[in-house]
């Protein structure tokens, strides 16, 4: 009824950190310093990590107490102010928030390129390490928010549109099933966005490597003597590599700069040489940590399958279970069979490197990728392989850097 099409064009920013507890000014620092190596590209959003700042393993209330901050004060707000109205961008960053009467929150800024604050999130789905100091869950659960952009978007004509994007902030465990019980393929967040229509996708994490220590681990105290092993063998010390970035740049206008701490070649198709779990190969991504964060979006891959479920009813039952509160299944619905299909949204994955207490290594790997709503009648294999997937560049797993790209994606209005 009357719908455009409009292409978007943004350049997105996303800086990868490996904050350490009690060294701020430290990371404040090298913040700043990664945020330079771009600011002549005039990125229209800069992401950061969860917990950017701060660092993220702390395990009481007393412990984090000092790092609390209400939305508008404290270095996040500091920072992501400065960079907003220095670059005239979005910054996105996460932090631990202080709420009303006690409440701690893992939460994320968002703010806009006058300096104002346009959103923030609190992290719903908790991890281990967040219910150590009591952090409370988000009382509104998953959310969606409109971001104004100024001239972004174009019609078939080539008129210039400002518009509202519709857009979600995820942190981390808000991919998993919640409490790691949920059964797998309920895909919450995702099917929430999905039914939602949101077009941009902003997840700051501290996504935890194969290698770390967690509840699941049989003998942490063998497993901490690897961490530290290879740590040994990258020549880094326990907390892993800060201050070698690695910088990737590139631009439709051809513009292209790959530097990166190791060995300066980047790899041309994301992959991981190592074993699954070992921490090696740093400047690359970590390939298993992908397909997962792939898999956690199933709701917009493309899947042949869908049509057999659609096709014999398999879906009223599943729904049922739900009483109403999602519509769609993996992306179906009982009127579609795909309802992302020759839709379009952004996802960009900011995470964390490095590793804290000797225990917890970060997967960093981070990115940005498209979802195209192209191949639903052909794709089976749900990994970096499928076709609706682009995957627009990533990071690797163990060093602090920056990674831009223009990226262009359609709405409707
Ligand atoms: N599921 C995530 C992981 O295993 C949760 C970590 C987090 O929320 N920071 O790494």
């Amino acid at each position: 009824m009357g719908l455009k099409r409009l292409t978007v064009n943004l350049r997105i920013a996303v800086i990868q950190l490996n904050p350490q507890i009690g060294q701020l000014e430290e990371t404040v620092v090298r913040a700043r310093s990664l945020v330079r190596r771009v600011e002549r590209y005039r990125p229209d959003i800069v992401v950061f990590p969860e917990f950017a700042l701060s660092g993220y393993s702390f395990h009481s209330r007393p412990e984090i107490s000092a790092h609390l901050c209400r939305p508008q004060e404290g270095p996040a707000w500091e920072l992501c102010r400065q960079i907003s109205q220095g670059l005239s961008c979005i910054t996105v960053m996460g932090y631990p928030e202080r709420g009303d009467d006690q409440q701690a929150y893992n939460s994320a800024l968002v703010v806009d390129e006058e300096g104002k604050l346009a959103f923030n999130y609190r992290k719903s789905f908790l991890y281990d390490t967040d219910e150590e100091w009591q952090c409370a869950e988000n009382p509104a659960g998953f959310q969606t928010f409109e971001l104004p952009l100024k001239g972004k978007a174009r019609d078939r004509s080539g008129d210039v549109h400002d518009v509202k994007l519709r857009s979600a902030i995820g942190i981390c465990m808000d991919l998993s099933p919640y409490k790691f019980e949920a059964p797998f393929h309920e895909c919450e967040f995702s099917t929430f966005q999905l039914e939602h229509g949101t077009e941009l996708l902003i997840v700051p994490m501290a996504w935890l490597h194969s290698s770390s220590v967690t509840r699941d681990t049989a003998d942490p105290a063998s497993q901490k003597a690897e961490i530290a092993n290879s740590m040994d063998r990258l020549g880094l010390p326990l907390h892993g590599s800060q201050n070698q970035f690695q910088v990737d740049v590139e631009l439709r206008d051809g513009t292209c700069v790959k530097e990166c701490p190791d060995d300066g070649i980047l790899p041309s198709a994301p992959s991981d040489a190592g074993a699954a779990s070992s921490y090696s190969d740093l400047s690359r991504p970590d390939n298993s940590n992908l397909n997962y964060w792939i898999m956690r979006f199933m709701p917009f891959l493309a899947c042949k399958w869908r049509e057999n479920w659609f096709a014999e009813k398999a879906l009223k039952p599943m729904l049922a279970k739900f009483k109403g509160s999602r519509f769609t299944y993996l992306g179906s619905s009982l009127k579609v069979p795909w309802l992302f299909e020759n839709k379009n949204a952004l996802l960009v994955l900011c995470n964390r490197c490095g590793a804290e207490d000797g225990a917890t290594v970060y997967a960093g790997s981070s990115g940005i990728f498209k979802f195209n709503g192209q191949h639903g009648d052909e794709e089976t294999i749900l990994d970096t392989t499928n076709r609706s997937v682009e995957l627009l560049g990533n990071l690797g797993k163990g060093h602090e850097g920056v990674i831009v790209r223009d990226v262009s994606f359609e709405i409707e209005r």
